[in-house]
């Protein structure tokens, strides 16, 4: 079987690493892929934003399964316009992707279908933002209604602030594209987890729970990048917390999608703030959704993944989630991400990275985010470079799995070096601090 990844970061070679182990596979293309990708299946440059592109790339290789990484090609519709061409594609139309690319839909879908999610208003106008600031506290959240590559949230001290960053949105000072909606929403304080499942159009399956770690500084402070790293562990979330989030927020989005005529198939990404109540109690409420695998949790998911993720794309696509086994090696995962130095400001790329062959070993993998091929080295080509990736069970040793994972991504990292490289010493944390 061939089959075509669109996409060129760690989610994406993750992913093909993932179809490599599978046996019903003889031929990964991946547009635009990257360095890493390269060892691993033929790369094909793209523009991934270009349902055209995609079309015709899809037309000249004939995959019998098509896998899209990104939000971008899902937004714009690729998966419809590839599905009307008759072939097999793995994730969700434009119209199941508005849980992602609008936040103002999300949020009023979930008011339609009792999801639990912190109050909010939608405002089209400033004079609209500085009339419903009055309803709410500080700090307060404004957020861009579109896709803004994780910079379209703003937690505000004061509604004086909040109603400077509506302003800089609208004018797109602030985002370099203007915004015509935002929505404005309740703080909400709590410990966040990202909880995936995979949707059939009728079924949620749950895959797995991530932690992940958005900011550039240690302690969580700093900008927000894409990801610094992520980590998985069996004790992240209790079994009954699991249990809840597949009821009661992914498969009411999959029944209210499909009563509303837009049935979500892909993976649903839920973004979990854990908000302690009064009683002692924890109620999860929803922060966002997307609508594809999130990276870098996807590298710490897909380390751990037992099952063939043929099955598990050929489930989604055809309906029969509810006959999926997920399984998962057991213990828990670490994703470091090495950035390049200035990131998530400016910062260089074209820098020699050295070490990575000895960084390797049958537990850690070193995905590459931002690489390429300069004479045949590989060099830096983004802000994020590397994901390096380790997987580990229970050991005997009083250590806890994630211990073991985290120490390994770190020793292989520590193999790792180039010019002005970064990256957070204190992935996990929160989980280490909580006895995980
Ligand atoms: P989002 O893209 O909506 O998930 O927002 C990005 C990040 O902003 C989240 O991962 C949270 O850390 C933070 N955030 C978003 N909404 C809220 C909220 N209502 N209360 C507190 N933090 C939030």
């Amino acid at each position: 079987m061939k089959v075509l990844v669109i996409g060129g970061g760690g989610r994406e070679h993750a992913i093909v690493w993932a179809l490599r182990r599978s046996t019903k596979i003889n031929e990964v293309v991946c547009a635009p892929g990257n360095a890493g990708i390269a060892e691993l299946a033929r790369c094909v440059p793209m523009n991934v934003g270009s349902v055209g592109e995609v079309l015709s790339l899809a037309n000249a290789e004939r995959p019998e399964l098509i896998v899209i990484g990104p939000e971008l090609p899902l937004a714009v519709g690729a998966v419809d316009e590839l599905t009307q061409h008759g072939f097999r594609v793995f994730g969700p139309t434009k119209a199941a992707a508005r849980l992602e690319t609008s936040k103002a839909f999300a949020k009023e879908f979930m008011q339609r279908h009792g999801i639990p999610t912190a109050a909010y208003a939608r405002c089209t106008s400033l004079e609209e933002v500085r009339a419903a600031l009055l309803r709410f506290k500080v700090p307060v959240v404004v957020k861009a209604d579109g896709l803004a590559a994780g910079k379209g949230v703003v937690i505000c001290q004061s509604h004086a602030e909040a109603a400077q960053t509506a302003e800089a949105m609208f004018s797109g000072a602030l985002l370099g594209t203007t915004e015509s909606e935002l929505v404005l929403e309740e703080f909400l304080e709590g410990e966040e987890v990202s909880f995936f499942a995979l949707c059939d159009g009728r079924t949620a399956v749950a895959l797995a729970s991530a932690q992940d770690h958005k900011r550039i500084g240690e302690g969580d402070t700093g900008p927000n990048t894409g990801g610094m790293g992520a980590y998985t562990s069996d004790g992240l979330l209790s079994a009954e917390t699991g249990e809840w989030l597949l009821k009661y927020v992914a498969q009411r989005v999959v029944d209210g999608m499909a009563a509303e005529g837009t049935p979500f198939k892909g993976i649903l990404f839920c973004g979990i703030m854990m908000v302690p109540q009064w009683d002692g109690a924890t109620q999860p409420m929803v922060l966002e959704f997307n609508t594809r695998f999130g990276d870098p949790e996807t590298q710490a998911i897909l380390v751990r993944l037992e099952t063939d993720i043929v099955d598990l794309f050929n489930a989604a696509i055809d309906g029969t989630a509810d006959r999926l086994q997920v399984r998962m090696r057991p213990g828990a995962s670490a994703c470091v991400i090495a950035a390049s130095g200035g990131y998530p400001g400016k910062y260089a790329s074209g820098l020699t990275i050295a070490g990575m062959e000895a960084a390797k070993d049958a537990d850690t993998v070193v995905f590459h985010s931002g690489t390429a091929l300069k004479d045949g080295a590989v060099v830096t080509a983004g802000g994020r470079v590397l994901a390096v990736t380790s997987a580990a069970e229970e050991p005997a040793d009083g250590k806890s799995a994630l211990q073991v994972a985290l120490g390994r991504a770190y020793g292989a990292l520590g193999k790792i070096s180039f010019e002005g490289m970064q990256y957070r010493r204190d992935i996990g944390w929160r989980a280490l601090r909580d006895g995980l």
